[in-house]
């Protein structure tokens, strides 16, 4: 997966637990104001796109924690954007290559904790969620 994949409205919900690992991974917290993130209503962080296009994401800390994380889990639950809505760290794992896992991991783009989240929830998902994860894998990595 790429930092901006959104796996759309019709996933199962994660069961995150007491989990916060996504929030301070490192990977990029994109915001998305096409499809309804208020970017003015966050603590941004402001970079551009190969066409030279602004991209918004969230504001991090020194140590690369979203901002909005509290002691408690996030701040902002309610009002929490579309990727950290939408965001699957079960699909996340099962649809990149174990290389590309490794890859992400090196270049600070993810964290291991993230993909071993991911791992552990696998039994969490559908047969049929699995399946789409090994098609889109294969699609995509093949
Ligand atoms: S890594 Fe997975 S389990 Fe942990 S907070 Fe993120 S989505 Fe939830
Ligand atoms: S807004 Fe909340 S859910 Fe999203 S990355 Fe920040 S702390 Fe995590």
């Amino acid at each position: 997966m790429l930092p901006t994949e959104q796996t759309g409205s019709q996933q199962t919900e994660v069961p995150c637990g007491s989990c916060t690992e996504c929030c301070k991974s490192g990977q990029g917290l994109y915001l998305h104001p096409g499809q309804g993130d208020d970017v003015a209503s966050y603590q941004v962080q402001v970079g551009a796109d190969d066409a030279g296009n602004p991209v918004y994401l969230l504001a991090t800390t020194a140590e690369g924690a979203c901002v909005y994380l509290g002691p408690s889990g996030c701040t902002i639950y309610e009002r929490r954007p579309l990727l950290c809505r939408s965001f699957d760290c079960r699909k996340h794992y099962l649809i990149l290559p174990r290389q590309d896992r490794d890859n992400l991991v090196r270049l600070g783009m993810s964290s291991r904790a993230v993909f071993n989240a991911g791992r552990a929830r696998l039994k969490t998902l559908s047969s049929d969620e699995k399946q789409a994860c090994k098609e889109t894998r294969e699609e995509f990595f093949s």
